[in-house]
């Protein structure tokens, strides 16, 4: 690494928006839409006894 270069592609690649396996999701009740912000999957809603879904994207 040389010390006079800027490193802001290599910054710009870890803040891809895509990429954001650290942060919390979002997981909605698919009968009563209850929001639950989770690191992991909650399982079943709270409220209802239904499915949780994640709202960002179809992941297992
Ligand atoms: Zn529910």
């Amino acid at each position: 690494m040389s010390p006079g270069l800027p490193s802001n592609s290599y910054r710009m690649r870890q803040s891809d928006p895509d990429y954001d396996a650290e942060a919390e999701y979002e997981y909605e009740c698919t009968d009563c839409a209850t929001i639950v912000s989770a690191d992991s999957h909650p399982g079943d809603c709270s409220d209802c006894g239904a499915a949780m879904r994640n709202r960002r994207m179809p992941f297992e």
